[in-house]
């Protein structure tokens, strides 16, 4: 038995995009709020505008969460599949008579918009105080029959007390001409069904919540708990829009972030627990609570996005960065031979720290995945002049017998080597770096040469000293 008064929640996202990082946001504050309470966290799908709503939204959406590793807790609900129910509720509100028929023409009723306008009122029907049973074959719309006066009261859990004039409230349309349910009847009817205590969402809903409480309150249903987010603004506090970059939750993938970095990054916009920075879903669930939840936008910050990235990137499993880093390398049609992939698990370990994003792991690993001989850029060719390429020479062959081809090692034997050449390993050290990696990004020399391993290591010394002509 599910407890009466356990929290549920849900994300009920309108198929007619990709997933963004606000929707984003508001379904794992909803996830969270009901793992904090001991609740469920739902989904619906809320498809109820056939024209807007399409397949691919769907699948894009659901990627995005599965990415995210966002999953309800039951079976998604769509909502263009309970129109039947929509429509019962319908039927009661006209049965309790509060909700009426409407057989007001489009003639008419723009007529009456003119003349609203003109007063400085909401639209009102003539239709509302008619007795009408009978359509006689003409079109009706059914609307809600919800007070003109007094004031509706949204005791809000982010916003705190929002009050609205029910006078500046018109009839909302329930069914319209074709019998199909609008919105804000679907959400009602749905959130009762499913039992949701707790509607946490944009706050671009706000209005909506006056309307949905009315409509609740005449149904004699218990009126959920709203709690209203922010939007996510961009950093220059500006709604978020195109023009700030990324918004879509597949783009930040593409662009190389972990999804529990995301998880982090986005529990945090709006959000905290003091300074924590960096905290598991354990933790968050443990903390979260939706009335910690701040009034203010949210700004997006990408260098603390790229600051929580690479927390981690550093802590991840090797074998697991190693595999997307390969991914991103075929990706971008790098020719992946035979020792890239020993090669690329031997080097990710040693670069990750430096690495903000995936792609960056990608670019900071590119070294190894080079064919000898490489083609050497400007700046190392420059280097090389003769009594470089006679240190270089004498460093090869002081490697080549090294034991342990490993960091301590590696990095002890170069340093005696300096030593004994009586020279800094500045001399010598960035020439050697380059005919390693060919100027493309490396770590420090020992590391660079463990990644690639002996035999390339030296191979690719051995190239740069003779040159093919
Ligand atoms: N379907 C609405 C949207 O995607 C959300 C409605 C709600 O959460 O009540 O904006």
């Amino acid at each position: 038995m599910t407890d009466p008064s356990a929290v549920v929640t849900r994300f009920a996202p309108s198929p007619t995009g990709d997933l963004h990082i606000g929707g984003a946001r508001t379904a794992l504050f909803n996830l969270l709020f009901a793992r904090h309470t001991g609740g469920r966290f739902l989904i619906r799908v809320e498809d109820t505008d056939r024209e807007r709503s399409t397949a691919s939204a769907v699948q894009a959406i659901f990627k995005g969460l599965d990415w995210l590793g966002i999953a309800a807790d039951a079976e998604p609900v769509f909502q263009h599949t309970r129109a039947n129910r929509h429509r019962e509720a319908v039927a009661d509100l006209l049965a309790l008579g509060r909700a009426y028929r409407d057989f007001t023409t489009a003639d008419e009723l723009e007529a009456e918009r003119v003349e609203a306008r003109a007063e400085g009122r909401v639209v009102r029907s003539a239709w509302r105080d008619r007795d009408a049973d009978q359509a006689d074959g003409r079109l009706f719309v059914v609307r809600f029959k919800g007070p003109h006066e007094g004031e509706t009261l949204v005791d809000d859990l982010v916003k705190g007390p929002v009050r609205f004039q029910n006078k500046e409230l018109d009839d909302l349309v329930l069914l319209r001409t074709d019998g199909t349910p609008t919105y804000n009847l679907a959400v009602v009817v749905d959130d009762h069904d499913m039992g949701v205590t707790h509607v946490i969402r944009g706050d671009d809903h706000l209005n909506n919540a006056a309307r949905q409480s009315l409509i609740y309150q005449a149904l004699d249903w218990t009126v959920p708990r709203f709690a209203h987010i922010p939007l996510i603004h961009g950093p220059d506090g500006a709604k978020l829009s195109k023009r700030h970059g990324a918004q879509a939750v597949g783009e930040f993938a593409g662009m190389g972030y972990l999804p529990e970095a995301m998880r982090n990054y986005l529990a945090r916009l709006g959000w905290g627990h003091g300074d924590s920075e960096i905290f598991t879903d354990e933790q968050a669930a443990e903390w979260f609570d939706i009335a910690d939840v701040v009034k203010a936008p949210a700004r997006l910050d990408w260098a603390k996005l790229n600051h929580v990235n690479q927390q981690y990137i550093r802590n991840a499993d090797d074998a697991r960065l190693t595999a997307i880093v390969t991914e991103v390398h075929r990706g971008r049609g790098v020719a992946l031979h035979d020792a890239a992939l020993p090669r690329l698990a031997a080097a990710t370990p040693l670069v990750k720290e430096a690495a903000h994003t995936t792609l960056e792991l990608a670019d900071l690993t590119l070294f190894v995945l080079l064919t000898r001989p490489l083609t050497l850029d400007d700046k190392t060719l420059k280097r090389l002049d003769p009594e470089t390429l006679g240190r270089l020479g004498r460093l090869a062959a002081t490697l080549a017998p090294v034991k342990d081809w490993a960091p301590p090692s590696l990095e002890a034997a170069i340093r005696a080597f300096a030593e004994a050449e009586g020279v800094g390993v500045g001399r010598f050290g960035a020439a050697l770096r380059g005919v390693l990696s060919g100027g493309t990004p490396a770590p420090d020399l020992a590391s660079a040469l463990t990644a690639l391993g002996r035999e390339e290591s030296l191979g690719r010394i051995h190239d740069a000293l003779s040159p093919a002509a």
